[in-house]
């Protein structure tokens, strides 16, 4: 099925379901991972907020989550490969364990400037769970990418949290571009 997100045509390319049974799985390796921890989530905003909500949802441990905000495509469909930082974790990291959310992993470009900030911080360590993952478009890459959802190919997408011009957000699914 077809559809219209701005001036663009999408189409399913990740059903819901699959989402969240797949967001399951990945909840439950973390949970064993990081058994007798507790790790900070913390959330890149904004593509990421619907993923972390459903991961912490499944989580066996305790955790405590927050959220920074980055933006690098701003507005088009492809990285400006330059960043914004919106806002800066709040919660103190040293000594913790982090583990960085993400919506998707393209460039790279994006994780690696965050890891590289937030390294010097001397958390206990970082790792990193996306939902999608662009092995193609990968430029620089992130030894501390741990958890991965899908790995999809190098075509734009929406939905789930992830946006084209601000909008596509709340469907419910992975959308991919077509035409
Ligand atoms: P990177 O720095 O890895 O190139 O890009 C990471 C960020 O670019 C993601 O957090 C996301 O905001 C945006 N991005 C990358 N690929 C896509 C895509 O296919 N669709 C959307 N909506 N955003 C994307």
């Amino acid at each position: 099925m077809k559809i219209a997100v701005a001036d663009l045509d999408f189409e399913l390319q990740i059903p819901y379901a699959q989402l969240e049974k797949r967001t399951k799985e990945l909840a439950k390796q973390i949970s064993e991972d990081y058994e007798g921890r507790s790790p900070i989530i913390a959330g890149i905003l904004t593509g990421s907020f619907l993923f972390v909500a459903d991961l912490v949802k499944n989580m066996e441990i305790p955790v405590e989550v927050t959220f920074t905000k980055l933006a690098s495509y701003f507005g088009g469909t492809s990285s400006s490969r330059k960043i914004r930082d919106d806002f800066d974790l709040t919660i103190d990291i040293k000594g913790r364990h982090l583990i960085l959310v993400e919506d998707i992993v393209d460039t790279g470009n994006t994780l690696h400037y965050l890891v590289d900030k937030l390294r010097v911080r001397e958390p206990a360590s970082i790792t990193v769970c996306t939902l999608l993952f662009k092995p193609k478009a990968i430029e620089v890459s992130v030894e501390e990418l741990k958890y991965v959802g899908f790995e999809i190919e190098n075509e734009f997408v929406v939905g789930y949290g992830l946006d084209y011009r601000e909008q596509g957000r709340s469907l419910m699914g992975i959308y991919r571009r077509i035409g």
